[in-house]
């Protein structure tokens, strides 16, 4: 008689839960994926050219729409997996809607959510027209152009980084990663598309940490004019021309500095995502000090979970990239692997 293959339940159909689903049913395995939304992709379907060669992101969402397209995988899509728990030798997976799943093993690839801007009040974002998100400006490049609220061109535009990251008052202090490179890159596209625009930069410190990243960071002030100020915004406000000013300590100079600004982008961090919180919550997973899961070992178990059979992919440990998101969910493969193999 002919073995049922082994079922995985993968929970979350972003980058992490596509390459993983895709990797396990290429090894024979039968896989379920979940997605909340009624599109697998996650925040990879809203970017543009990604760092750090610009890629296009249709690129990389086609490889790994390309991946899930398999046999072996069946993908839900606009269900929420709710709760995990043991049932017997398997794992039972409860999902919006009352339905269950059991599997051998379980996946959870519940990414990240953006910081909310509103939190940061002393920015202004939901309050002036020409204050918008890192995530909302790739939804400019996505339609061809950069306008600001009026529907004319930008000639200033303003980058603030960690907004929602290493900042006590909102009580996230981890460094969200990526949003140096991605502001990096964002100031190029935005002279490629308006040579006659000046952009500015405001940092802390500037992580770039990842391979060619701090070439881009060269090239934007080599080669495209980029200006990089060392300083913190305190506040934004807007004058009687319409126009964002903002003040800034200068920590470099050691002055206090205001601007004006047709365009401010805030380069929002990257939080746990709360329905993967919930579902770990519910299903008694815990959570690390800044609230994304917690694996069993930094250094050796960085995919495992505290729960037999459940193991963890991608952005729902840390912040990360593409490529350590793809790493990172091939390993959580290759320990789903091993543990069916040994039971
Ligand atoms: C502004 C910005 C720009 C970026 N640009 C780049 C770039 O240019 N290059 C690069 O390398 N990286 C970039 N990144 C990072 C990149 O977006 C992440 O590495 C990648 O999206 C992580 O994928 P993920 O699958 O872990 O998470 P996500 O993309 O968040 O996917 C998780 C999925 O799980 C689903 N989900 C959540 N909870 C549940 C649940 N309980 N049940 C079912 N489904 C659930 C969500 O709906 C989502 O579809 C950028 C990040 C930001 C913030
Ligand atoms: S990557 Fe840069 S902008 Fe993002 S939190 Fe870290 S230091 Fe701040």
């Amino acid at each position: 008689m002919k073995e049922a293959l082994k079922h995985i339940v993968v929970a979350g159909g972003g980058v992490a839960g596509m390459e993983a689903a895709g990797a396990l049913a290429e090894m024979g395995f039968r896989v379920t994926l979940v997605e909340k939304n009624n599109d697998p992709g996650g925040h990879l379907g809203r970017w543009h050219a990604l760092f750090p060669d610009r890629r296009p992101a249709d690129e990389v969402r086609h490889y790994l729409r390309k991946r899930i397209e398999h046999r072996n995988i069946n993908v839900i899509t606009g269900t929420t997996v709710e709760k995990i728990r043991h049932h017997g030798h398997e794992v039972a997976v409860d999902l919006s809607g009352g339905t269950e799943e059991r599997a051998d093993a379980v996946i959870m690839a519940t990414g990240f959510d953006l910081f909310d801007a509103r939190r940061k009040e002393e920015y202004g974002y939901g309050i002036y027209d020409n204050v918008i998100t890192s995530a909302e400006l790739e939804d400019l490049f996505n339609n061809g152009r950069i306008v600001k609220a009026d529907g004319k061109e930008p000639a200033r535009v303003g980058f603030i980084h960690c907004v929602g990251s290493r900042d006590e008052k909102v009580n996230n202090n981890h460094c969200s990663k990526v949003c140096c490179v991605t502001a990096v890159k964002q100031a190029i596209e935005v002279r490629k598309m308006i040579p006659s625009c000046e952009v500015f930069c405001f940092y802390m410190d500037m992580r770039m940490y990842g391979p060619y990243y701090e070439e881009l960071y060269r090239e934007s002030q080599e080669v495209h004019n980029v200006n990089f100020i060392r300083g913190k915004v305190s506040e934004a406000s807007v004058n009687i021309n319409n126009r964002l000013v903002i003040k800034v300590e200068d920590t470099l100079a050691g002055r206090p500095l205001k601007m004006e600004l047709d365009l401010m982008v805030l380069m929002v961090g990257m939080e746990m995502s709360a329905p993967g919180a919930k579902c770990a919550a519910a299903s008694g997973l815990p959570a690390g000090i800044n609230r994304f899961l917690e694996t069993a070992d930094h250094h050796f178990g960085n995919n495992l979970s505290s729960m037999k059979g459940v193991f963890y992919a991608g952005t729902c440990t840390a912040p990360m990239n593409i490529t350590d998101t793809i790493s990172h969910a091939r390993a959580a493969v290759e320990e789903t692997v091993r543990y069916l193999n040994r039971r």
